[in-house]
């Protein structure tokens, strides 16, 4: 199968285009060859969208909402599909697939509703016979760049928000995960958008991802990635004059307290390290315990891991994938080494698997360490892969002055039965996201998503304030 660019309405003619293998991480099979585009198809995607979005502009955000209930209907028929899908493409177990895809079908409903809620603002003047007023307006042709831990959900999160205020997009996705990209493509096309409102260019963020940030009709670039890239997209965009959204990553630790429901803890520090086998920007890679707490905490930790089935995501019984590529593999690895030599404890993990299961896939042990110091290496790098580091601290003041100590901010979480340590934590978490009594994962659409400091800069996606992204205020002086 060959995945080619989705321009105007059209999938482009494959002649001449080069293309690269797409690899299930879980068994190495080729499942498709995409198409690595080159300036040119980003120009010819520009010059479309840019044609379209005089007329999107024009359709009722309602109408261009209507769009959306249908999409999101597709979605849910299809639901099964795409879970299976993205699942053999990403490696994500089954369940977090379905999970996926779900949280894709909610943006698609939440965000349908924001286009007959799009309000603007009548302003009172302070002078005779005028008529202030402000309004959401859209902002043009804007460029979506997606990762490849969350193929589908990232992707509604950027394009839904883009399609209800009115502008037409060009969609770059990454290159490791672009059958799902395709699968949306088609839905898009099936539910009649208008040629050239969503255009998709797969390739190289090298080549297609600043061939989007360097043209001058894209006025919008949405980024999800590393924070190494975020800063070059920050860079290349300001010197384009670009809105520039940013999210990125993050080094997120759950907090337990001596007073918290170890099971609920011990659950909630499971599902948020190992789930997509902790390469979600909102992973927990720190569990910070109070000290009278951590022995018991780390020994129902170690209980628990060993009933964590790894393989294959499409078996429903594993709970932990694999790791996308070989890449990642080494990185993590070198990590754990890197933690051996900075006098952490390893408690289990801390290899790559081998053995028939696993020969074929990148496969990596659930990793634990403990006696980690907040300043070590493994405690403040974003490692995004399934190690976690104990930190133990004496009280709460402390626990929260080690949560902040990172560069990111993305998400924190604390378990405690203090209502007073409840409302404290929400306050003094520097972090966008904040979870009382639940992991670090698994944010719901309807809430702002991103990160203070290394994590973002200053925008979010998702919630209603994802339309701060995607529109821009006008303000209109009647003077009568
Ligand atoms: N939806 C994910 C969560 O809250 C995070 C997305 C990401 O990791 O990029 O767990």
């Amino acid at each position: 199968m060959k995945l080619v660019n989705f321009i105007n309405g059209k999938w482009r003619d494959p002649r001449n285009a080069k293309f690269t293998p797409v690899l299930n991480p879980a068994t190495g099979e080729e499942l498709a060859q995409v198409q690595m585009s080159s300036k040119a198809d980003v120009d010819e995607a520009a010059r479309a969208a840019k044609l379209a979005q005089k007329k999107w502009a024009k359709v009722p955000a309602p109408k261009r909402a209507d769009y959306l209930y249908e999409i999101g209907r597709l979605m849910k028929e299809r639901k099964e599909h795409l879970a299976q899908v993205l699942t053999k493409e990403m490696g994500k177990v089954i369940e977090e697939g379905r999970g996926e895809v779900q949280e894709g079908i909610d943006m698609a409903y939440y965000m349908a509703g924001e286009g007959r809620r799009l309000f603007g603002e009548t302003t009172p003047s302070e002078l005779a016979d005028k008529f202030a007023m402000s309004v959401r307006a859209p902002i043009g042709v804007v460029g979506l760049i997606t990762p490849w831990n969350f193929p589908v959900a990232i992707a509604t999160w950027k394009s839904f928000p883009a399609i209800v205020g009115g502008n037409t997009f060009l969609w770059k996705p990454a290159t490791e995960t672009p059958m799902m990209a395709y699968e949306m493509g088609k839905i898009f096309e099936e539910v009649g958008l208008p040629e050239g409102v969503a255009n998709i260019v797969f390739g190289a963020g090298s080549e297609v991802g600043t061939a989007m940030i360097e043209h001058p009709d894209i006025r919008v670039i949405s980024f999800t990635g590393s924070t190494d890239t975020g800063r070059q997209v920050a860079e290349m965009g300001g010197r384009h004059l670009k809105k520039v959204s940013l999210e990125m990553g993050g080094k997120n630790a759950v907090i337990v307290m001596e007073d918290a429901d170890l099971d609920l803890a011990v659950e909630g520090i499971l599902w948020s390290a190992f789930g997509t086998a902790g390469q979600r920007c909102t992973a927990c890679s720190r569990v910070i315990v109070h000290k009278d707490a951590k022995e018991e905490l780390q020994n129902r930790l170690l209980e628990k891991m060993k009933t964590l089935t790894i393989g294959d995501g499409t078996d429903e019984s594993v709970k932990v994938g694999p790791v996308i590529n070989q890449k990642a593999l080494e990185k993590i690895h070198s990590y754990v080494e890197i933690g051996q030599q900075e006098g952490a404890t390893l408690l289990v993990g801390g290899d790559i698997l081998k053995g028939s299961a696993y020969d074929k896939g990148n496969y990596y042990a659930p990793t634990l360490f403990t006696d980690v110091s907040p300043e070590m290496r493994i405690a403040q790098e974003e490692i995004f892969g399934p190690v976690v580091s104990i930190i133990e601290v004496g009280g709460f003041d402390e626990a929260i002055e080690v949560n902040n100590g990172v560069i990111y901010g993305l998400s924190s979480s604390i378990y405690t039965a203090d209502v007073n340590r409840v409302f404290k934590a929400q306050r003094d978490l520097d972090t966008g996201i904040v979870y009382i009594n639940a992991g670090t994962t698994g944010a719901e659409i309807h809430l702002p998503f991103g990160g203070t400091k290394g994590t973002g800069n200053g925008h979010r996606d998702s919630g209603v304030a994802a339309l701060d992204v995607f529109t821009e205020w006008k303000s209109i002086y009647v003077d009568y």
